[in-house]
């Protein structure tokens, strides 16, 4: 196998691994970044992004992606297609194998591999995506002021997702599968007192229905009892809120995760307990997953790899 040695390997290509890589490439660190399963990340599904600063107008998502990538390059990153199959950070150098058949050398590690909300496996979820259907709330609540939406989901983010969404729609369905919610005790009186989040209780989505995207949900209540109902509910927005799960599997065996497999680092720094090794972005991060904020771990993330080779005295010398 093929053996190539990097002095910072980057993995993923969001917010996170695109800002880490503009600030290696300034620091000369001649940062090599693997674009992963879904080149630009989450952000490449969404189509306005009106929160991240610096864009007064909003900018869409795949363009905001384009140009950090395009900024990237500008500083001599190395952008690759490609995904981490594998890990080996017992010692290192590390190694990190890319599509099973390379295998990378690097002194430092940045990982910023995101996290992949989850879907319910409906086919209209494809069908409307991007057409009223939504995995992220303070992403795309913007577009449903004084309109109805639901919100899947019975946890805290789902409970999140409801009382923001009431903030700006006319009324809120949150639709939970259970006759209870698994929320904090505070989420779920704030959701019940809540004038214009209605709860459904017991209640499952089957399909979604609209001709120029989502105008209601195909629901089944009570699902498998004798008193099962079907019924249609008319919204404009289909919010899933039932998770997300970070991408982390091939680095649970070297560094702590969380139970749902976020990697932990150390207080707000992007180091885990490998040194030279970091975590970036939504990958580390169960709390505020937004775009700015996983920029601004990859920009740590890639500072304290310049610190760590310095440290090491591994920087290139000029
Ligand atoms: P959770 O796993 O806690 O909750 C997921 C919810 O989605 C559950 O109600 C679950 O139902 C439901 N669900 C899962 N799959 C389906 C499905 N196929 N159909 C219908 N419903 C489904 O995830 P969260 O993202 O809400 O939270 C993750 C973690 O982050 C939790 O520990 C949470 O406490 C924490 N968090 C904390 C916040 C805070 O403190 N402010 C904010 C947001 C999250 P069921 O209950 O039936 O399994």
């Amino acid at each position: 196998m093929e053996i190539e040695k990097v002095k910072c390997l980057i993995i993923g290509s969001g917010p996170a691994g695109y800002t880490a890589a503009i600030y290696a490439g300034r620091a000369n660190l001649s940062p090599v970044l693997y674009q992963g399963l879904q080149p630009g990340g989450q952000l490449t599904t969404t189509t306005e992004v009106e929160n991240f600063p610096g864009y007064p107008e909003g900018i869409d998502g795949p363009k905001l992606m384009e140009d950090l990538q395009k900024q990237a390059e500008r500083f001599g990153a190395n952008l690759r297609f490609g995904i981490a199959t594998a890990a080996d950070l017992s010692k290192a150098p590390y190694k990190i194998t890319i599509d099973e058949e390379k295998v990378l050398e690097a002194d430092t590690v940045i990982i910023s591999t995101g996290a992949t909300a989850k879907y319910l496996g409906l086919e209209d979820e494809k069908k409307y995506a991007g057409m009223g259907v939504s995995a992220c709330a303070t992403c795309d609540g913007f577009f449903y002021r004084k309109k109805t939406v639901a919100v899947v989901g019975g946890g805290d983010t789902a409970c999140e997702e409801a009382i923001y969404l009431a903030g700006l729609a006319s009324k809120v369905y949150l639709l939970v599968r259970k006759p209870f919610l698994r929320a904090s005790k505070i989420m779920q009186e704030r959701v019940m007192n809540h004038e214009k989040i209605e709860v459904l209780f017991e209640h499952n989505a089957e399909g979604l229905y609209g001709t120029n995207g989502v105008e209601g949900v195909h629901l089944v209540k009570r699902k498998g009892e004798v008193d099962e109902k079907h019924y249609d509910l008319p919204v404009d927005g289909f919010f899933l809120a039932i998770g997300h799960k970070p991408n982390s599997d091939i680095f649970k065996p070297y560094l702590d995760t969380d139970e749902i497999g976020y990697i932990i680092t150390e207080g707000d720094s992007p180091r885990t307990k490998v040194p030279g090794v970091f975590a970036a972005g939504d990958v580390a991060d169960p709390h505020y997953r937004q775009a700015i904020t996983a920029a601004g771990s990859g920009c740590k993330a890639a500072i304290e790899a310049e610190r760590y080779l310095s440290a090491k005295g591994l920087l290139p010398k000029e």
